[in-house]
């Protein structure tokens, strides 16, 4: 059984429509794919038909961008991984619609910056690229830099432009993990870290970090991302046999929009993948609401 639990469509900076990433999912042999859209549920219909139409089973998800305050008072993103909540839980839906919120209103900001910067680049040119997007994000003006034939790829645009500390980044609101964990759990869902160790470099959350998030009720680790070297991932993975915490592995598949990140080129352990559902039921029941049954 092949499972890959964290995948985005252009609902979000994906670059394939949700039902036909569910398609690519099958034809890479994939079992179980779960839509992990950053901070929507928007694509969830459209992948709900299609894996009920071609046979793949879906889990729907979303990867909420969030900001951790670590114990010394440091301050870092985290992308928590949020499966199975019920998305119309009021308090689920205020929180994510301030996250889209500081999206919509840091895009005209970031355009600002770029044409200071002598681009000619508008709004409507990056809206134009993704009218299907629920969330604007930096990808999505990458696209439109490229379009305009300013930068080669997404990796320049942001290496050149929109990475933190570029010309053109602009910070924007994210929700405060501690709390948002709750808030899944709250809406009958379970969340997993994403990619936690990767792009900063900086191994935080640590141990101690992460057995925090474990009594707040994290559920689990993305341990296999590609963003992990090996080494990084062993200690993961330790770290996750002493905290009791689900091991998950995925994709992050973007479509075109990322290289290296192929649906299927990590994957979760059908055994890990249980105890996640296990720990979801359970959240469902907790909390009373009505939550997305996995497609089957
Ligand atoms: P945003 O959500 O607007 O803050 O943009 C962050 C998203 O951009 C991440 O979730 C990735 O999907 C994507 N991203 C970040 N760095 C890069 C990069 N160097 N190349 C391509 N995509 C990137
Ligand atoms: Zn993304
Ligand atoms: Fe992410
Ligand atoms: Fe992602």
């Amino acid at each position: 059984m092949r499972i890959d639990l964290h995948t985005h469509s252009w609902v979000s900076d994906g670059t394939d429509a949700p039902g036909d990433l569910i398609r690519a999912a099958r034809a890479a042999g994939l079992d179980v794919v779960a839509l992990t859209d950053h901070d929507t549920a928007a694509g969830w219909p459209e992948a709900a038909a299609a894996a009920a139409e071609v046979g793949v089973e879906l889990v729907r998800g979303m990867e909420i961008s969030t900001l951790h305050e670590g114990s010394t008072g440091e301050r870092h993103s985290v992308h928590l991984l949020g499966y199975l909540p019920d998305p119309s839980y009021p308090p689920l839906v205020e929180e994510l619609g301030r996250v889209l919120g500081g999206r919509e209103q840091r895009l005209p900001a970031m355009i600002e910056r770029l044409r200071g910067l002598g681009i000619d680049i508008t709004v409507d040119d990056v809206l134009a690229g993704s009218p299907d997007a629920a969330a604007s994000g930096r990808p999505h003006v990458a696209d439109a830099l490229v379009r305009l034939g300013v930068v080669a790829d997404r990796d320049e645009a942001f290496e050149r432009y929109l990475s933190g500390g570029r010309p053109g980044y602009v910070g924007r609101y994210a929700a405060p993990l501690v709390e948002t964990i709750g808030l899944v759990r709250a809406a009958g869902g379970v969340t997993v870290v994403a990619h936690v160790w990767g792009r900063s470099g900086r191994r935080r959350p640590d141990e101690a970090g992460l057995a925090a998030l474990r009594e707040a009720g994290l559920a689990g680790i993305e341990v296999d991302h590609q963003d992990h070297s090996p080494r990084d991932r062993d200690a993961l993975r330790a770290i996750a046999r002493n905290l009791d915490l689900v091991v998950t592995g995925a994709s992050d598949y973007h479509g075109s929009g990322k290289k290296g990140h192929d649906l299927g080129v990590n994957t979760t352990d059908p055994e890990q993948y249980a105890r996640l559902l296990d720990l979801a039921a359970a959240a469902a029941r907790e909390s009373g609401r009505v939550t997305p049954e996995v497609v089957r």
